[in-house]
C-alpha cells in the first residue's frame, strides 16, 4: 500500500469521528504506526514515494508547517492559493475537531486545500502514525495545546533533517513570539534548515515569500484577517436566527422524511425568494416513489443564515402556509425554512464598499455585484482607499445574532468602471480568475526546446511514424481574419478511380502534451480558452497555440487526420484515421474562401451541402449564434461600431466538414472504449422551457412544433414574415434559449439512447477538431489514438464522468464570462452613443414592464413602466 492510499483512509476516520458531536463517546483505539509514511518531497532520494507533492520551486525551497494555533486563527490565508508546499499534520484535525464548533467547515477546507495537489503542492502528514514523528505520550503536567507543539515540532524537525542533504528550508511558522521561545526551548537539535518564524515575520520576510501573479497581499490579508478576528463584536441590533440542529437530529430526520436536504439557490432577480431542489416519497396510490420538489425558502429569518449555493437542511412548514400558485387554489408549492448548513460554498465575491452616510460603526457592509449574495460585514482602517473600488471580499462566518455575515477584504481590484478592473471582477465571479495567471515554470518546461531564433525542428522519427501528405494532397485552412491558433485543415484529392477523398486535419496537441505531465494538468484546469471581446485567455501556451500547433501556410506541421473516399454518390465507402504530417498550401480567411469555391475546392463545397442536406432531412436544427455581435474598438479599447455578424456559405461549408469528422471520431471512440469513451450530447427539449416561443409564434399565426428535431426544424422554418424578417430572428433566438445545453459526458455513465444530439440529429458526437481551445479536444484526440494503436484506455467511466463535468462547468462559466464582457461594452458603447434610434420588437408584455428586442444590437431587455415602488416612470424627454 502507498503512502498516499493510507492517508486517505485516515481522513476517513476524521471525517467519521467528526459527524459525531452531541454524546460523544471516546474510542480507545490501538495506533499503529509504520515505517513507511513518506515526506513527499520531489528532492528526496530516501523515500519510496511514487509522485511525490512537494516540489522544488524558486531558488530558496522552503516548506512550511504550521502550527495548530496558526490554523485555527488563518487558515483564511492557506485558503487564497498563494501559498505553496504546506505540511499539514495530522496533529491539526483531532485539535480543530475539539476546539472548533462547526469543525467540519474546517476541517473541508484543509481537505480541500490537500485535494487541490496540481496547484496547493500541499500534503497531509500522518505524523501521529509514521515511526519517524512519532512523540512521548503526553505528560501529566502537560496541556493538549503543549503535547500537540511537541508533536508538530518533532515533525518538522524530522523534515529538516531528513532534507539536509538536500538543502531544503523547513520553515515551521508560530502563532506569536511566545510559541516561537517556546518551540526554540523545546527542540533538542540545532538544524541549520529549520527556522522558527511567526506567520507574520514570514510574510513579511521577501527571501521566502514574494507578492504572487494573482496580486494578493498576504501581509494585507494577515491584518485583515487579525481585525475580523480580533474584534470579534457583534451588533447590538437585536436580530436572532435560528440555532442550527445538530448532526445527531438531522441524520434519523433525513432518513425518516422529516427534513430534506438540497442545495439552496438564491432567486436573481429577487432576493427574498430562495428555493431548494429535493427528492420527497409520494404515494401515488400503489406504490411510494421518489419525487423531485421544489421547496421554497422566503424572507432572511426562514433563510437561516444560508448563502446562495450552499448545501442546507430544511424543514417543511404546516401546508396553511404553502404558497399558491396561479389563481387555482388548489395548486401549492410547499414552503419549508433552513434548520442546518451540511456544507458551505463560499468562494471570493467581488464588491464594493456601501455608501453609508453615518461612518461612526466599527464595520462597513459590503455588496457583491451577485445580488443573490447578501452584504458582507467587513473590518477596515482603510475605509477611504476602499471607497469608489471593485474589492474581492471573503465570509469568514455568520454569527447567530448578526444580520449579516462577517468577512474581510481579500485585495482591491481597481477604480469601479475601469476596463481592466470590470474584466478582472467578472473573471472572478465566473471563476476563471486563475486562467489570467502566467503558466508556472514546470507546465513551461515540457514544452519542446525552441531558444529565441531557432526553428523546432520535427525529428526524423517522428515523420516516419506518420502518414506523410506534404506532397500528396493540397491541404488548405479556412478561418476568420486574423485567426492565430489554426486548428483545423480540409484536402481534396480526385482519386484513381474516379471517387473523391477528403480530408479533415487537426492540429496534434497531444503530442506536444504529455498525458498527465504539468502542462496536461494545467490544461485541463484551464479547460477552455476564454474569449472576451478585448481579451483571449488561452489553454495551452502561446508557443503551441500560436506556432507549432497552428497550421500555418508553409509549415510543416503534425496533424491527427480522419479520411473519407466518397463515390459519385456522396456515399463514405472507406474512411482512415491516423497521425500525419502535412504542409498548408492556403491559409485563407473566410472572404477569400467564398470566392475560391467556385473554383478549385469547389467539390468541397458540394459534397458538404449534400452532406447537410442528409443531416437536415434527419432533424438537424439551424440554430446559429444568433445573439453574436463584434465590435470595433478604438485604440483606448473604447468600442466604435458594433456589428452582427456576416453569414457566408463557406461557413456552412466548414462547419459541415467539421461536424462530420466529430461524428465519426465520436462513433470510433465508442465502439473502442463502450464504457469510457467522451462524447458530447444535446438532450431532448424541455417543454415548459417553450412556452414563450410558443407564445411568441402563435401571435403571428405560426405554430412550433417540438414532436421531434425535425418538426421543430420545419416549424422554425415556416414562421417566416416576408414582412418582417425579424420576426424569424426573434423566434430562432428564444429557440435558441431554450434549448438544453450541449454536454460532455462519458459513455459508461447513460444508456445509448440518450447519447444523441438533438440539436445536430446525430447519434453519436463528440468535440475533435478544436484541441487548440478546448481540451475535450485533447481527450479524444487521445481517445482516438489509444482506439487506432489498440493501446489500453487509462480513463474509467469515473473518472471520465467527473472530467466531463467539470468542463462543463468551466465552459458553461467561460460563456457567461464572454455574455457578460459582450454586455459591459454594449453599455459603454450607448455611454457614448445616447442619440441612437433603432427599431425594437415587443414579445412580451407585463403589467408594468414590456420585453423588447433589438434586432441590430441582438439585445433584449425589460423596460418598466413603474419603479420598485410602484411609481410611474417617465422618460427623460418628456420631463423638459
Ligand atoms: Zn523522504
Amino acid at each position: 500500500m502507498s503512502g498516499v492510499l493510507h492517508h486517505q483512509s485516515l481522513l476517513k476516520v476524521f471525517h467519521v469521528k467528526a459527524k459525531k458531536t452531541g454524546n460523544i463517546v471516546r474510542v480507545t483505539r490501538e495506533v499503529y504506526t509504520r515505517d513507511d509514511i513518506y515526506c513527499q518531497s520531489r528532492s528526496c532520494k530516501l523515500c519510496n514515494h511514487t509522485n511525490p507533492t512537494l516540489i522544488n520551486n524558486g531558488t530558496l525551497v522552503h516548506y512550511l508547517v504550521p502550527t495548530c494555533e496558526v490554523i485555527l486563527k488563518y487558515l483564511e490565508i492557506f485558503e487564497v492559493n498563494v501559498l505553496k508546499n504546506v505540511v499539514f499534520c495530522e496533529t491539526l484535525f483531532e485539535y480543530i475537531h475539539d476546539n472548533v464548533k462547526h469543525s467540519n467547515k474546517m476541517t473541508g477546507s484543509i481537505k480541500a486545500i490537500i485535494a487541490d495537489k496540481n496547484n496547493r503542492k500541499s500534503i497531509l502528514y500522518s505524523n501521529e502514525h509514521s515511526n519517524r514523528t512519532l512523540i512521548t505520550p503526553r505528560t501529566e503536567s502537560e496541556t493538549i495545546e503543549m503535547r500537540n507543539e511537541r508533536a508538530i515540532l518533532k515533525t518538522a524537525d524530522w523534515y529538516a533533517s531528513h532534507l539536509k542533504e538536500s538543502k531544503i528550508i523547513i520553515c515551521l511558522l508560530a502563532i506569536d513570539e511566545e510559541q516561537c521561545k517556546r518551540l526554540n526551548e523545546l527542540k533538542d537539535q540545532s538544524l541549520e534548515n529549520l527556522k522558527i518564524m511567526t506567520l507574520k515575520e514570514y510574510l513579511a520576510n521577501k527571501e521566502y515569500y514574494k507578492q504572487d501573479a494573482s496580486r494578493i497581499d498576504l501581509e494585507q490579508l494577515y491584518e485583515n484577517v487579525t481585525i475580523t478576528k480580533e474584534h470579534e463584536t457583534v451588533d447590538d441590533n437585536e436580530f436572532g436566527y435560528q440555532d442550527y440542529l445538530t448532526l445527531d437530529v438531522i441524520e434519523p430526520g433525513l432518513n425518516s422524511g422529516k427534513y430534506y436536504k438540497g442545495v439552496l439557490r438564491v432567486n436573481q432577480y429577487n432576493s427574498r425568494n430562495a428555493h431548494i431542489k429535493t427528492t420527497m416519497k409520494q404515494n401515488n396510490g400503489i406504490i411510494e416513489e421518489d419525487v423531485s420538489v421544489r421547496v421554497l425558502v422566503e424572507g432572511s429569518a426562514d433563510r437561516n443564515r444560508a448563502v446562495h449555493g450552499d448545501m442546507v437542511v430544511i424543514e417543511l412548514k404546516p401546508k396553511s402556509e404553502w404558497k399558491k400558485i396561479g389563481s387555482d387554489e388548489s395548486r401549492t408549492e410547499p414552503v419549508g425554512r433552513v434548520v442546518a448548513v451540511l456544507e458551505r460554498n463560499w468562494r471570493e465575491y467581488v464588491a464594493c464598499l456601501e455608501e453609508s452616510k453615518n461612518n461612526t460603526g466599527d464595520y462597513l457592509l459590503a455588496i457583491p455585484i451577485d445580488s443573490r449574495i447578501p452584504k458582507i460585514r467587513i473590518k477596515t482602517k482603510q475605509k477611504n482607499v476602499l471607497e469608489n473600488m471593485r474589492l474581492i471580499v471573503r465570509i469568514s462566518d455568520w454569527e447567530k445574532k448578526s444580520k449579516y455575515p462577517s468577512g474581510y477584504y481579500v485585495r482591491t481590484l481597481g477604480p469601479i468602471g475601469d476596463l481592466d478592473t470590470e474584466t478582472e471582477g467578472l473573471l472572478v465571479e465566473n471563476q476563471l480568475f486563475t486562467s489570467t495567471l502566467p503558466f508556472s515554470d514546470l507546465a513551461l518546461s515540457e514544452l519542446p526546446p525552441v531558444s529565441s531564433g531557432a526553428e523546432f525542428k520535427i525529428p526524423q522519427a517522428e515523420i516516419q511514424k506518420r502518414r506523410d501528405i506534404r506532397k500528396t494532397h493540397l491541404v488548405c485552412s479556412i478561418d476568420p481574419i486574423g485567426c492565430e491558433d489554426i486548428d483545423d485543415a480540409l484536402s481534396v484529392k480526385k482519386l484513381s478511380n474516379g471517387n473523391i477523398e477528403v480530408g479533415v486535419h487537426i492540429a496534434d496537441v497531444s503530442y506536444y502534451i504529455k498525458y498527465d505531465g504539468y502542462l496536461d494538468l494545467e490544461a485541463r484546469r484551464r479547460s477552455t480558452t476564454v474569449y472576451l471581446i478585448d481579451r483571449r485567455l488561452d489553454m495551452i501556451p502561446t508557443l503551441l497555440s500560436a506556432d507549432l500547433c497552428s497550421i500555418r501556410q508553409g509549415q510543416d506541421r503534425l496533424c491527427v487526420s480522419v479520411f473519407w473516399e466518397f463515390n459519385k454518390e456522396g456515399e463514405v465507402v472507406d474512411t482512415w484515421y491516423g497521425r500525419t504530417i502535412l504542409n498548408s498550401k492556403y491559409a485563407l480567411h473566410y472572404e477569400q474562401a467564398d470566392e475560391l469555391l467556385k473554383k478549385d475546392i469547389g467539390a468541397l463545397q458540394q459534397l458538404g451541402t449534400l452532406i447537410q442536406k442528409k443531416r437536415l432531412k434527419d432533424g438537424a436544427l439551424e440554430l446559429n449564434d444568433l445573439e453574436a455581435v463584434s465590435f470595433k474598438l478604438d485604440n483606448a479599447k473604447n468600442p466604435v461600431k458594433i456589428e452582427t455578424k456576416d453569414d457566408l456559405l463557406i461557413h456552412h461549408t466548414v462547419a459541415e466538414w467539421m461536424i462530420l469528422a466529430n461524428a465519426y471520431v465520436a462513433k470510433k471512440i465508442y465502439d473502442s472504449f463502450p464504457v469510457a469513451a467522451c462524447l458530447r450530447r444535446h438532450p431532448y427539449p424541455m417543454k415548459d422551457k417553450f412556452q414563450q416561443v410558443i407564445k411568441v409564434a402563435g401571435s403571428r399565426g405560426f405554430e412550433i412544433d417540438l414532436e421531434s428535431g425535425n418538426s421543430l426544424s420545419n416549424s422554425l422554418d415556416r414562421a417566416e414574415d416576408p414582412e418582417d424578417k425579424y420576426v424569424n430572428l426573434l423566434i430562432r433566438s428564444l429557440t435558441t434559449r431554450a434549448m438544453s445545453e450541449a454536454e460532455y459526458f462519458s459513455t459508461g455513465t447513460l444508456p445509448v439512447d440518450d447519447f444523441v444530439h438533438y440539436g445536430l440529429a446525430l447519434q453519436f458526437y463528440t468535440h475533435f477538431t478544436s484541441p487548440i481551445r478546448r481540451y475535450a479536444d485533447i481527450v479524444v484526440h487521445r481517445l482516438l489514438l489509444w482506439a487506432i494503436n489498440n493501446e489500453p484506455n487509462p480513463f474509467s467511466t469515473s473518472k471520465l464522468d467527473e472530467m466531463s463535468k467539470y468542463m462543463n462547468n468551466v465552459n458553461r462559466a467561460s460563456k457567461l464570462a464572454q455574455m457578460e464582457s459582450s454586455e459591459w461594452f454594449k453599455a459603454n458603447y450607448f455611454r457614448e452613443h445616447k442619440d441612437t434610434i433603432e427599431d425594437a420588437i415587443i414579445f412580451n408584455i407585463k403589467s408594468n414592464a414590456i420585453y423588447i428586442f433589438i434586432p441590430t444590437f441582438r439585445i433584449k431587455g425589460i423596460i418598466y413602466f413603474t419603479t420598485k415602488e410602484g411609481e410611474f416612470i417617465i422618460p427623460e424627454t418628456e420631463q423638459k
